[in-house]
């Protein structure tokens, strides 16, 4: 899968080079694009802001540049479909699982990182299929709020993960997920629950869905009233 990150701070993505992403990188199976919005600036300072019409604080990233950066991606493309172009935004809707499995079906994505007091209204209106927010809060750049996609979508590309980790995981059977344990099998004076020893693998799984029953009902009640 292809994620097109156009972002003013590409060096913010460099994390992405560690662990599980970083090694589906290494393998081919993600492909993380990141392009400069600076570098379509055609002012001698490489400006790519300017102050908002009728006043107020902050700068707004310019139309023109964003465009351009867009574009670039369009231009050098090998896919025959419209690629689907999600804008980072606190007035997006909010990033939940049902949207990450979606998402990862796509084989291209263009995710558009705003920042300073955000972007001209006008290139999002040409160019932008939907917002996506993270939370309901604002950050100072759509930088993590990517790589919060990126991270979260990658996990459901057939390849980076094995299925049995995503298949039980929290959110993917509308539960949390039962509580974990490893070595040492007893740890300050805390054993593991006898039954994760016994070997019964009917009554270990009779277990975890009551544990993850019991823990949803404590901490998301909500999700069982869906
Ligand atoms: N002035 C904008 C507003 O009030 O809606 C906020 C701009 S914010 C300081 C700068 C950029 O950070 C946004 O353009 C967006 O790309 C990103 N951003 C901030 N909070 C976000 C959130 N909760 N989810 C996704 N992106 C966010």
């Amino acid at each position: 899968m292809q994620f097109n990150v156009l972002t003013l701070f590409p060096e913010m993505f460099m994390s992405l080079q560690e662990s599980i992403i970083g090694k589906a990188t290494e393998k081919g199976i993600i492909d993380i694009n990141l392009i400069n919005i600076r570098d379509f600036s055609k002012n001698k300072h490489k400006k790519v802001d300017d102050t908002p019409y009728g006043g107020g604080a902050g700068m707004v990233m310019m139309p023109d540049v964003v465009y351009d950066a867009y574009n670039s991606i369009i231009a050098k493309s090998k896919c025959n479909e419209k690629i689907r172009t999600i804008y980072m935004s606190p007035q997006g809707k909010k990033l939940d699982q049902k949207k990450v499995e979606d998402l990862a079906k796509q084989n291209h994505l263009i995710i558009l990182c705003g920042h300073y007091e955000g972007i001209d209204q006008r290139v999002l209106d040409k160019i932008v299929d939907e917002e996506v927010s993270i939370g309901d809060y604002v950050l100072t750049g759509g930088e993590i709020p990517a790589m919060v996609l990126i991270d979260s979508v990658s996990r459901y590309v057939e390849g980076v993960l094995n299925k049995e980790s995503i298949k039980e995981e929290s959110f993917s059977n509308g539960l949390l997920e039962y509580p974990q344990y490893t070595r040492p099998e007893v740890f300050e004076g805390k054993k593991v629950p006898d039954i994760l020893l016994s070997g019964n693998h009917q009554n270990i799984d009779k277990w975890r869905k009551q544990k993850s029953l019991e823990i949803t009902k404590s901490k998301r009640p909500d999700l069982l009233l869906k």
